[in-house]
């Protein structure tokens, strides 16, 4: 942001909104995927992560899939560009309105949760007279290491079919003329920062296929879903390291000749090209402390609320010498609506602008009309 041309477009803007750096999506995609072809691995992009069109139209055209987990998220990533036969479908709660809509368009493959989903998919593919692709997404009982709000993958969490559940579905797929099993899925969790995990899962998917290949079950695709996670200390440019990433998983996964993996991504592709623009609106010096209050609050960066999660935040705008310890805090009358706590700054005045960073996933996206605020339009640097 120290482009004095954004800067000024950006000051000449009403607050708060969004800022996506298309040069860092687009630096940041090319590097997962130059990793990922290094080993033929197939990448779909975790759609509810952020779902602007321009950011679905860039990664549609570089190739990847789409990772969806509701009907409305398989409509819009297929009108944005990407292909159908591309498309997976995961989640515990999948409608039939939203099954139906994924059938007619020939998604690719539904990542089945429970054994009445198979069931239910089933019949309404029989109703069409199609057969549906599925995975089965396995609960494999990993422990991602990351906050317990987005761990998916320990058995006490909702997602996926347990082991023991594993003989039923096979009789119960047996029934089923209109499934065919192509797959095993996993996804473990997001914000995965401790490699280690990862090495976990590959070698429990080993594990989990000699249990099919036991049973003369050989599937086509492992996907081993996504969760890699960002520095939120270290937002400036920062590209994850795709490649420790996907050279666990060729290290350590064992396929049969003719498998596929494909991975499906989010954070890890759109969190630090996107940044939270925001004014001051007033400080508040108290005897303990200083508030510095913005106009954008939990309802436009929902994370630090329901997370406490870290941004890094910068004072875009003040000259100030003067370094001083503010509560960065929004206008919702909640009193975890604060982005960050005793944070140093240089001294703030009315209208300064701020950059709260990292906020390209699982930002915008979570933004709601509580309390009716407005959230403006995102600007794209490409439009400046
Ligand atoms: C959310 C989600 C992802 C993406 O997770 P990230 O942490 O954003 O990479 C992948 N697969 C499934 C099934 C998901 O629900």
């Amino acid at each position: 942001m120290n482009n004095s041309t954004i800067l000024q477009k950006i000051k000449s803007l009403p607050t708060p909104f969004y800022y996506y750096d298309m040069e860092l999506l687009e630096n940041t995609i090319d590097t997962a995927k130059r990793e990922a072809d290094k080993y033929g691995f197939h990448l779909h992009y975790a759609v509810k992560a952020n779902f602007n069109e321009p950011v679905l139209k860039m990664l549609a055209q570089k190739g990847f899939g789409a990772d969806c987990v509701s009907g409305r998220e398989v409509q819009t990533s297929v009108k944005a560009g990407f292909n159908a036969n591309a498309v997976v479908f995961a989640g515990v709660g999948k409608s039939d309105v939203e099954i139906d809509a994924a059938l007619d368009l020939d998604i690719f493959c539904f990542n089945c949760e429970s054994l009445m989903e198979i069931e239910v998919i089933n019949e309404l593919a029989s109703a069409k007279g199609k057969t549906a692709q599925i995975a089965l997404r396995i609960n494999p009982n990993v422990n991602a290491n990351t906050h317990k709000y987005i761990t998916t993958g320990l058995s006490e969490n909702k997602f996926g079919i347990n082991m023991w559940e594993l003989d039923s579905v096979l009789e119960t797929l047996n029934n089923c003329p209109n499934i065919e099993l192509i797959g095993l899925h996993f996804h473990i969790g997001s914000q995965i920062t401790d490699l280690s995990s990862f090495k976990n899962l590959a070698t429990k998917i080993n594990t989990i296929q000699e249990w099919f290949f036991s049973r003369q079950i050989m599937v086509k695709v492992i996907n081993a879903g996504g969760g890699l996670g960002v520095d939120y200390h270290n937002p400036d440019g920062q590209i994850p390291d795709f490649s420790e990433y996907f050279k666990i998983f060729n290290d350590f996964l064992e396929l049969r000749p003719g498998q596929e993996v494909h991975f499906e991504l989010g954070r890890s592709l759109v969190t630090q090209c996107g940044s939270l623009i925001s004014r001051a609106l007033y400080i508040k010096n108290g005897i303990k402390k200083n508030f510095a209050i913005l106009d954008a609050g939990m309802t436009e960066l929902i994370r630090p609320a329901l997370y406490s999660a870290h941004h890094e935040i910068a004072n875009l705008t003040s000259t100030s010498k003067t370094i001083l310890k503010y509560d960065v805090v929004g206008p919702i009358c909640e009193s975890t609506d604060c982005f960050a706590k005793d944070l140093e700054l240089s001294e703030t005045s009315r209208g300064d602008i701020f950059q709260i960073k990292s906020a390209g996933g699982y930002g915008e996206v979570m933004a709601s009309d509580y309390n009716l605020k407005t959230l403006y339009p995102a600007l794209y640097s490409t439009e400046i």
